[in-house]
């Protein structure tokens, strides 16, 4: 699982640090940021919608209405309830909120219903928010607005519950992140959101602090809805490893000198039909993990049903052949353990492997592949379990008529 809290960091740390040189800034460019937020969300609202996906929308509407609801706000001291209230309750309803659009599924942008209902959702707090700054009392409005600090020169200037609920909130992204077994960059992204949106709200005194932060945090969704739509594309979804789509997408930038091997699980469909697709799907799995771990100038594709493709880059297949061959071995000696009828059941698997190589008459790599795949029957024919090179004038042992019955067989 890629995680992503390298460049999160890095770019969050960018934006603080950024945040307090603003007024440093020349004139023009901080005058964009009372624009800026509503530029990059409106992006990552179209972005979001192409793609399919409402959560992030949700949250750059979240985010705008939190500029928006700032940025009229004016310095001390406050002359109603409404003005003293508006703070508190902003900063206290976002955190909710951000963990409320990450933890409310994504339906997708058809599901009318359910996207009216979360915009229900936000209604409903504008209504309440509209409805506390008429009538609350003053006791309750002083315990929420209750900063951390009175001192001018502290940081931590929102409200005292606000605070806790920040960090209550925090807290509990960063366990959920913790416990995921595949956490979106959207998850990961959210924690840091909250993050910027703390430091913005704490500084919202100062002129575009909170627009600014407020962008980048924009920024990231945007960016996270790209990463995770490309993850979903070229990543297979039963193995976790690279799909079909990452290995052709790969065949563009291969150099002079490359070598492709093809994998295929031996007797695959008896193993199926023995222990049921469920165990076949571990058996993939199991490969899979194997296959990941090739290193050495390789990288491991599922090609497709329990067939796997190894490219090697800069690598002849007679140097790609040892590798292979201690992938194979590693593959015979993994323990399969699972129940069966329950039963702990113990077996193994084996892989077949073809591997071959551009040459003059092999040109692109569709056509390297189809050579390897070649290979990889031979291999077949040759009692399985072993690896094969394409064109290997020792492993031309096997009777043509029975390759070319199997080869007449797998197309029909
Ligand atoms: P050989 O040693 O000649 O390769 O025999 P085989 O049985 O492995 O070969 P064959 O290609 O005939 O069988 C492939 C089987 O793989 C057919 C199908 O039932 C199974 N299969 C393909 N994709 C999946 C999958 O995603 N999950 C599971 N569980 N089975 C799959
Ligand atoms: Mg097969
Ligand atoms: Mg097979």
């Amino acid at each position: 699982m890629a995680r992503h809290y390298f460049w999160l960091l890095l770019l969050s740390g960018f934006a603080v640090w950024q945040a307090y040189q603003i007024p440093s800034w020349p004139l023009g460019w901080q005058a964009l940021l009372d624009y800026a937020p509503y530029a990059v969300a409106a992006i990552g609202v179209f972005v979001s919608l192409l793609l399919n996906r409402m959560q992030p929308v949700f949250l750059l509407v979240n985010l705008l209405l939190v500029v928006f609801l700032m940025s009229d706000l004016v310095p001390l001291p406050l002359n109603s309830t409404a003005q003293a209230l508006r703070f508190p309750l902003v900063s206290l309803l976002i955190p909710i909120n951000i963990l409320l659009w990450i933890l409310l599924p994504e339906r997708g942008v058809k599901h009318h219903a359910y996207n009216l209902f979360l915009t229900g959702l936000l209604v409903l707090q504008g209504v309440g928010i509209y409805w506390m700054m008429q009538n609350l009392s003053f006791e309750t409005v002083q315990f929420l607005a209750k900063p951390v600090s009175t001192d001018l020169d502290s940081p931590f200037k929102m409200p005292m519950l606000s605070t806790v609920v920040m960090l209550v909130v925090a807290n509990l992204m960063i366990i959920r992140l913790a416990m995921m077994r595949k956490a979106r960059v959207l998850d990961q992204v959210a924690l840091f959101v909250l993050i910027l949106v703390a430091v913005g709200l704490n500084n919202a005194a100062q002129y575009g602090l909170l627009n600014w932060l407020i962008t980048i945090a924009a920024l990231m969704i945007v960016l996270s809805v790209v990463f995770d739509t490309h993850q979903i594309a070229y990543t297979d979804e039963l193995t976790g490893m690279a799909g079909r789509r990452a290995l052709f997408e790969s065949f563009m930038g291969l150099g002079r000198r490359y070598s492709i091997a093809m994998i295929d699980i031996d007797h695959f469909k008896k193993f199926n039909d023995t222990y049921g697709h469920d165990i076949g799907d571990l058996v993939l799995r199991t490969v899979s993990k194997v296959l990941n771990q090739v290193g050495s100038g390789g990288k491991a594709y599922r090609f497709g049903g329990e067939e796997f493709t190894v490219v090697f880059t800069n690598k002849t297949p007679e140097q790609a052949r040892p590798i292979l061959d201690e992938l194979r071995k590693q593959v015979e000696a993994t323990d399969l353990r699972f129940k069966h009828k329950n039963q702990d059941t113990s077996t193994k698997v084996t892989v077949s492997i073809g591997v071959a190589e551009k040459t003059a008459d092999i040109k692109s790599p569709e056509e390297v592949v189809k050579a390897a795949d070649q290979a990889l029957y031979q291999a077949k024919e040759m009692g399985r379990n072993r690896v094969v090179v394409s064109g290997d004038p020792a492993e031309k042992v096997i009777k043509r008529g029975q390759k070319s019955a199997r080869i007449r067989k797998r197309k029909s």
